[in-house]
């Protein structure tokens, strides 16, 4: 459902998938002057790109496997969405303890090293040594913990940089429909026909599909393709615990098996921690598993002073990574990056693979092949909620941050908690929010509130908001839930039993 009726006109460019990829490609299409749809058969962003870890990182462990080219892509391109989206974005510290019988100091010193000089820095700080005996970060570790090395990356609110850039390509003219599946494109004298499942028809000269795990499929049995590189999936899951320390830093865990799990602050109270890594055969079938559940709690518990049981869970999700297959290399080994795929004989691409840190020049690249004569913008261009004036000299995150101490102190009248609260969720669209005021309480989140996801963030139901445009389903109770279901004309007799174990992979029944 959307609030915009399909149109009858041509469009230049239609996109399968409202995941970051095809969200990216959607702004960055449109900025140029195309005529663009995108149709998305769940939530925006409801599905691999609401379930990441979130970090904008160059990816410290693929260096062990070489991938410079990838690494220092991702390096360069963390600055730039630092700047971008500061509302939604900001450098994260990870502390990385040495282990013993893992990767020798002197490998993580060089690796380190390497990270730090890939490409340029202005926002994110190079990486030190860490003695834990005197560091606050040692705190929250075992005594037996004593060396460390501290590097930095970004973290990202994957979900939110979605809705970001849809808004930003809708305001550029993109006809943006959500919970509309693509039943059948058919190419015939120039012009692809494309079924919506809502019975509809729409017209585009090419076609990018952005299917993520559902690409492959997408390209058989929509486009009628069998040229699409094979998919390897590996879901990868997380849970959620109580915070297990009050620093700022998020720890980055080696393991006996040679993997790595994070500890990442998250939402103020929170710890997130993931992830695991398991072949599996289709995206539906995504959801965490005891055993991953209990791998993730060991692992942290490997270095914890005070270890996490079950009773710490407040949450989990899993999300399927869509990675090139590539014969002989194992989850570990095969590329993050992404391929793209021209189809033969007609004007359709596909988009395989991929990180939320590069789906900006992912979409860059998508439109050098599709409207050479147009000139890349996006670079500089701050995303919709990030637009704050800078001074001369700022960086964006010196901007937002002095922008919401004066946002703080303009509305002393609302609790400041509730200021940065939603600050960092809108970003700039806070500001007029707040001065219109915010309306009745409903279930511990604001009327204005609700109606903005609705109105302007095509938020549908209460799980949208609760758990993709906010992650408020973290902190209601089970009764301010069922409030926003009733809000959103739902029975609350759904609403699950505390604590909420797994959060369902959004599947578009493809
Ligand atoms: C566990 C995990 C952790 C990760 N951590 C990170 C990280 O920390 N940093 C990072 O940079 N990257 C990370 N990634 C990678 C990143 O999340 C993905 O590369 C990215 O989200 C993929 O986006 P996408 O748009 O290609 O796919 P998706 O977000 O899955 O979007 C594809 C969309 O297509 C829709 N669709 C499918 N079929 C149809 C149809 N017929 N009609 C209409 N719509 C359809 C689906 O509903 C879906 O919403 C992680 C991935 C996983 C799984």
């Amino acid at each position: 459902m959307s609030s915009q009726a399909p149109s009858p006109r041509i469009h230049d460019l239609l996109i399968i998938g409202g995941g970051i990829n095809g969200a990216g490609i959607a702004r960055d299409a449109s900025g140029r002057g195309l005529d663009v749809a995108l149709i998305e058969a769940g939530d925006l962003g409801g599905a691999t790109s609401s379930a990441s870890t979130k970090l904008i990182h160059g990816g410290l462990r693929y260096l062990e496997f070489y991938a410079f080219g990838l690494v220092r892509k991702a390096l360069a391109e963390r600055e730039v969405l630092l700047d971008l989206a500061p509302h939604i974005t900001w450098p994260q510290s990870f502390v990385l303890p040495h282990a013993p019988k893992s990767r020798p100091e002197w490998m993580l010193r060089a690796g380190l090293f390497l990270y730090d000089h890939l490409a340029r820095r202005r926002i994110v700080p190079g990486s030190e040594r860490v003695d834990l005996r005197q560091d606050k970060a040692g705190r929250a570790l075992a005594p037996s913990n004593t060396r460390a090395f501290r590097y930095w990356d970004g973290w990202v609110d994957d979900a939110r940089l979605v809705i970001a850039n849809l808004q930003d390509a809708r305001s550029r003219g993109a006809l943006i429909l959500s919970r509309t599946r693509v039943l059948r494109a058919e190419y015939a004298e120039g012009l692809w026909s494309v079924s919506l499942s809502d019975g509809t028809t729409l017209s585009a000269r090419q076609i990018v599909n952005t299917a993520g795990p559902w690409a492959e499929i997408v390209a058989r049995t929509v486009l009628g393709r069998n040229d699409a590189p094979a998919l390897r999936l590996v879901q990868g899951s997380h849970i959620v615990t109580k915070r297990v320390h009050l620093g700022r830093d998020a720890f980055m865990l080696q393991q006996p098996d040679g993997r790595i799990i994070f500890i990442i602050p998250y939402e103020r109270d929170f710890s997130l921690i993931g992830t695991t890594e398991r072949d599996i055969a289709a995206p539906e079938a995504a959801a965490i598993t005891e055993s991953e559940t209990d791998y993730l709690l060991e692992a942290a518990n490997r270095y914890l002073l005070r270890p996490l049981s079950r009773a710490d869970v407040v949450h989990s999700f899993a999300g399927v990574r869509p990675l090139v297959l590539e014969a002989g290399k194992d989850d570990r080994e095969t590329t993050r990056d992404y391929k793209l795929m021209a189809h033969e004989g007609v004007p359709a691409l596909t988009v395989v693979g991929g990180k939320i840190t590069t789906y900006r020049v992912l979409a860059e690249e998508v439109l050098k092949l599709l409207a050479k004569d147009s000139k890349p913008w996006t670079a500089s261009e701050p995303l919709p909620g990030g637009d704050v004036p800078k001074q001369a000299g700022e960086t964006g995150q010196e901007a937002f941050a002095r922008w919401l101490e004066e946002l703080v102190a303009r509305n002393e009248n609302y609790d400041p908690k509730l200021v940065r609260r939603l600050a960092h969720t809108i970003g700039t669209a806070a500001g007029p929010l707040l001065e219109a005021g915010l309306g009745a309480n409903i279930g511990g989140m604001f009327e204005a509130e609700l109606q903005y996801y609705r109105d302007k963030e095509w938020a549908t139901t209460a799980e949208d908001v609760l758990w993709r445009r906010t992650k408020m389903g973290l902190h209601l109770s089970n009764a301010g839930k069922a409030e926003i279901m009733r809000w959103f004309g739902e029975d609350p007799g759904e609403v699950q039993p505390e604590p909420a174990l797994t959060h369902r992979f959004a599947t578009p029944g493809v």
